[in-house]
């Protein structure tokens, strides 16, 4: 029998920086796109060049009210990312995480999709264990002020696995790490992102803490094609998966590499760190090396020097904005 390969696929989310990455590479894969974002974080912009495919919709709407439509598979990516984004309205960050994840999940249930959730490192909190594993059950503060990132991302893992135990809904939950490059938002605070927009402007590069706390970078490209293979992946692969790169740098580390590679004599200013800030984090990949056969091509130098170029244009044409 003819077994169609164009899916049609829902990306909530889908004008953030990851989800534009994401709709833009399924629909290169032949795929119908609905992208669906309320834009708290995300622009038009960043999906202005999809908004005239033939197989890519655009729909305004707030995830954490149902949605009705048909699809066959669910990527959930709505959900701001950046601390200084989640926490600016930290009920409405819970309520996303969870609200979203509910009626993302019913609607999976009601139109037998499968769905995918974008679930994060900071699951793990500030770890214990390094570098961290698929078993680690972290160490989140429930009170802090990422908590409403935090502990949201765990309560919808918590609903994604009672729906695949209770419901017999098919389920991925990807543990996706600090990722980074183009479309990143100039002004959403996160570290890649400040660190070089302040070296291109000349500003003064804000070290939070003493720069000895450490994150790995994984590049967009390599962790769309991580989400991609776990949703294509047999339906008895569920995750959770950790998607990262596991090169691991110190903040001090990455501020020198952008001066370095922005030739900017811009100067590192400490400021105090952020309440709960994880003093380290790298990812385990063996589990995503065997079940996916994925891991990261593109290191921190080759992946920072698209991202630098992406802003250096930006900052010629229109600014990084006030
Ligand atoms: P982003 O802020 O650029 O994208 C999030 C998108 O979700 C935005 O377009 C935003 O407008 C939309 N959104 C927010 N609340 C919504 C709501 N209630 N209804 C509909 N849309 C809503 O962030 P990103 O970096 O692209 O992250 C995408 C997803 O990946 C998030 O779920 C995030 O938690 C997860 N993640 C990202 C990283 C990373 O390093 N980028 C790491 C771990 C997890
Ligand atoms: N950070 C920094 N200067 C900045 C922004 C962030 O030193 O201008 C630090 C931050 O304190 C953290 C690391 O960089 O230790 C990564 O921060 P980011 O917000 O990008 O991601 P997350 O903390 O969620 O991993």
């Amino acid at each position: 029998m003819f077994r169609h390969l164009n899916k049609s696929i829902l990306v909530t989310g889908g004008a953030g920086f990851l989800g534009s990455h994401l709709c833009e590479r399924l629909i290169e894969m032949g795929h119908d796109v609905i992208c669906v974002d309320n834009f708290y974080t995300g622009t038009k912009e960043n999906v202005a060049h999809l908004r005239d495919h033939p197989r890519f919709e655009l729909i305004r709407h707030d995830v954490c009210f149902p949605l009705y439509i048909e699809v066959e598979e669910i990527y959930n990516l709505a959900c701001p990312a950046s601390p200084i984004h989640y926490q600016h309205d930290p009920v409405q960050t819970t309520k996303t995480s969870v609200h979203g994840a509910i009626n993302m999940l019913g609607l999976a249930k009601r139109v037998g999709a499968k769905i995918l959730q974008a679930s994060t490192s900071e699951v793990y909190g500030d770890p214990e264990i390094h570098p961290q594993d698929e078993s680690y059950w972290g160490r989140v503060n429930p009170t802090g002020l990422r908590a409403c990132y935090d502990e949201g991302k765990r309560c919808a893992e918590t609903l994604f696995f009672d729906y695949y135990r209770q419901h017999g809904l098919k389920i991925k939950v990807a543990r996706i790490f600090n990722t980074y490059g183009p479309r990143m938002h100039p002004k959403d605070g996160r570290v890649v992102s400040n660190f070089i927009t302040q070296a291109l402007s000349e500003a003064p590069v804000t070290m939070f803490g003493d720069g000895t706390q450490t994150r790995s970078f994984c590049y967009v490209d390599d962790l769309i094609d991580g989400l991609i293979r776990l949703m294509d992946s047999p339906d008895d692969v569920i995750g959770p998966v950790n998607l990262g790169n596991p090169g691991e740098f110190t903040m001090l580390q990455l501020a020198q590499l952008i001066l370095e590679m922005t030739g900017s004599r811009s100067e590192l200013v400490f400021e105090p760190l952020p309440s709960d800030d994880p003093v380290q984090r790298q990812p385990d990949i063996s589990l995503a090396r065997q079940m996916l056969e994925w891991s990261p091509s593109i290191e921190l130098a080759e992946g920072l020097g698209f991202t630098i170029a992406y802003f250096r244009e930006m900052l010629e044409n229109q600014g990084f904005g006030n």
